[in-house]
C-alpha cells in the first residue's frame, strides 16, 4: 500500500498529528494508500521553507540557471514518463491512452513553454521630457512576487498544477503547493525529480489535505503567502477570494463553465461530431472547457443527433490499462453521486434521453467503482437547471437554433463564461460570433488545441485573471517602474 507524504524543504515528511486519509481507486473502489493530512503545523513549515529559499538559493540564482533546471525538470518527468503515467491513471481512472497523450506531455512541457517565454519578454521603457529641459528615464524591472499558495483540481493533476509551477518557479517565486484530495500522487512523485534535478529545497513544497478546516484553507489563510493561484468550482473560488482579502494578496481564479458548443449549417458535419464527442465525453467529461451544451441549427440538427448518438454507442468503458478503452469512471463515488442526481433531475425536467442516462453494469470487479454512462439529452427547456448548472461529467443537452442572433444570446444566457467551440467552414461567421461570445477562449473547428502562449482563463463566473505566455507574468511578478532623472 502507498504512502503520500507532504513534501517540505526537499524532504518528505509525515503529518506530525499522524492523522491520514484514504485515497481509493475510482475504477473499484480498491484502496490505493494512505495519504497524509496537514494541519497548521506542516502548512507552516512548507510556507517557512518557501520563504527562506526566496531569500537563499533560489533568490540568488541567475534566471539562466533557474532555466537551466526548469528545463531539467521537464526532462526528468518524460524519462520518468511511465511512473508519473502510472500514478496518474491510478488515482485517477482515466485510460492511458489518453493520460499519455494529455496528462503527462502536456505536464512536463509547462515546465519549458514558460522560461523560454520570461527569458524572451522586455520590459517597457519610456523617455520623459522634464520642466527643466532635461529628461528621465523609466525603466520596467520584474521581481519574483513571493510565495505562491497553488491549489489545484484532481480532472487532470499534473497537467493543472505544473500550469501554475512552470511559470511561478520561472518567475522566481517559491511555491506550496496543495493538490486535490482525490490526486495526490503525482504532485508527490515531482518531488523526487524536483531533489534529483537540483532544485534546491524549499523552492517546491507539497501539502496534502482538504480545503475547508484543512489544509487548504491554512495555505490560503497564512500570512506568509503573498499570491494565491486555484484551479477549481467557482463556490471554491469565492472562498479562496475572501481569504485573500486579508493583507491584500493577489488572486488567480481558474473556475467552472458551463460551455457551449455551436454547429452551424454549413459546418463539415464529421468535424463537428468528432469535436463535439471530444469536448464532451473525453476524461469522462471533467474538463472545464468541456461542452454540456449543445446548439445544432435546425437543417443539420437531426443528422448531427444520429451521428452523436452513433459515435457515443461506440464508446468503449474500461480500465486505464485496457487498450480498447477510450472512457474511464469519474473521479469518485461522491462525484459520481452528484453526476447521477443530474441524470434523475433530467428526467423530472422532462429530458428525452436519447442515449445513456444511467449507471451501467461493469460486472462484479467493476461495479464498485464511480462509473457513469456517456448521456445525451434532448427537449430540457432553457432554465432547466441540467442546461444551467456545471455537472462536470460525460453529459450535454443538445437543442435547435435558427438564427446566428438567437444562439449567441442562447450561448451567452450562463453566468459561466470559460469556453466555447463553433463549428462552421464560413470563416466571417466564425469571427463575427467568436466576438460576441461572453467567454475567455473560443474555438473554431477545434476544441482544447492550446498554445501555451496565448492567454488562457475565464469571463464571468468562470474566473479572475490570465494565465498563459506573457499574460501570466502579470500575476506572477510585481512590475516595478524604476525613474531616473538624467
Ligand atoms: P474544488 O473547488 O472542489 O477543489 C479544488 C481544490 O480546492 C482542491 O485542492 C480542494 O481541496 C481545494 N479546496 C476546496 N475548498 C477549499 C477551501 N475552502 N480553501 C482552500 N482550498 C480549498 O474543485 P474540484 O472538484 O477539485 O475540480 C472541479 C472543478 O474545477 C470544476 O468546477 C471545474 O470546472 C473546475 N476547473 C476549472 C478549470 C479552469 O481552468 N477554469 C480547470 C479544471 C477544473
Amino acid at each position: 500500500m502507498k504512502e503520500f507524504k507532504h513534501f517540505i524543504n526537499g524532504e518528505y515528511q509525515a503529518s506530525k498529528a499522524g492523522k491520514t486519509f484514504e485515497n481509493r481507486s475510482p475504477v473499484d473502489n480498491s484502496l490505493i494508500g494512505m495519504v497524509h493530512e496537514a494541519g497548521r503545523d506542516e502548512v507552516d513549515a512548507a510556507v517557512q521553507a518557501a520563504r527562506a529559499a526566496l531569500k537563499g538559493p533560489w533568490g540568488k540564482l541567475t534566471q539562466a540557471k533557474r532555466i537551466e533546471l526548469l528545463n531539467r525538470v521537464a526532462d526528468r518527468i518524460n524519462e520518468r514518463f511511465d511512473e508519473f503515467l502510472e500514478a496518474e491513471c491510478l488515482d485517477t481512472g482515466k485510460p492511458r491512452s489518453i493520460a499519455s497523450h494529455i496528462d503527462i506531455p502536456r505536464g512536463a512541457a509547462n515546465f519549458k513553454a514558460f522560461s523560454e517565454t520570461l527569458a524572451n519578454h522586455p520590459t517597457e521603457s519610456f523617455n520623459l521630457d522634464t520642466p527643466d529641459g532635461k529628461s528621465a528615464m523609466n525603466v520596467g524591472h520584474r521581481t519574483p512576487k513571493g510565495v505562491i499558495a497553488v491549489i489545484s483540481p484532481w480532472n487532470l493533476p499534473l497537467l493543472l498544477m505544473t500550469w501554475k509551477v512552470g511559470p511561478a518557479l520561472a518567475c522566481g517565486n517559491t511555491v506550496v503547493v496543495k493538490p486535490s484530495e482525490e490526486t495526490p500522487a503525482t504532485t508527490t512523485l515531482l518531488g523526487e525529480v524536483m531533489n534529483e534535478c537540483g532544485v534546491p529545497p524549499g523552492v517546491f513544497n507539497v501539502v496534502h489535505g482538504f480545503g475547508p478546516d484543512s489544509a487548504g484553507a491554512y495555505l490560503t489563510e497564512h500570512k506568509g503567502i503573498d499570491a494565491i493561484t486555484f484551479t477549481g468550482e467557482t463556490r471554491t473560488g469565492e472562498i479562496i477570494m475572501q481569504a485573500a482579502a486579508v493583507g491584500l494578496r493577489n488572486i488567480s481564479l481558474e473556475c467552472g463553465g458551463k460551455n457551449p458548443g455551436i454547429v452551424f449549417d454549413d459546418c463539415d458535419i464529421e468535424k463537428a461530431v468528432e469535436g463535439t464527442m471530444r469536448s464532451v465525453f473525453v476524461n469522462c467529461g471533467q474538463v472545464c472547457l468541456g461542452t454540456e451544451r449543445v446548439y445544432v441549427q435546425r437543417g443539420v440538427f437531426d443528422k448531427f443527433l444520429a451521428r452523436m448518438k452513433e459515435e457515443t454507442a461506440k464508446l468503449k468503458l474500461g480500465r486505464p490499462e485496457d487498450p480498447d478503452a477510450n472512457f474511464g469512471p469519474l473521479i469518485s463515488l461522491e462525484h459520481r453521486d452528484k453526476v447521477a442526481s443530474y441524470y434523475k433531475l433530467a428526467i423530472e425536467e422532462g429530458a428525452t434521453i436519447e442515449i445513456g442516462g444511467g449507471i451501467p453494469d461493469m460486472g462484479d470487479e467493476l461495479n464498485g467503482g464511480a462509473w457513469v454512462e456517456p448521456t445525451i439529452w434532448t427537449g430540457l427547456s432553457d432554465d432547466a437547471r441540467v442546461v444551467r448548472e456545471e455537472i462536470f461529467g460525460p453529459c450535454c443537452h443538445i437543442r435547435p437554433f435558427d438564427t446566428e442572433e438567437e444562439v449567441i444570446e442562447l450561448a451567452n444566457d450562463t453566468d459561466y463564461g470559460l469556453a466555447a467551440a463553433i463549428w462552421t467552414e464560413n470563416t466571417s461567421r466564425a469571427v463575427r460570433v467568436g466576438q460576441q461570445l461572453e467567454a475567455g477562449l473560443v474555438w473554431v473547428n477545434s476544441w482544447f488545441l492550446r498554445d501555451l502562449r496565448t492567454a488562457f482563463g475565464g469571463a464571468k463566473q468562470s474566473g479572475i485573471g490570465r494565465e498563459g505566455g506573457v499574460h501570466g507574468l502579470e500575476f506572477y511578478t510585481e512590475l516595478k517602474n524604476i525613474c531616473i532623472k538624467l
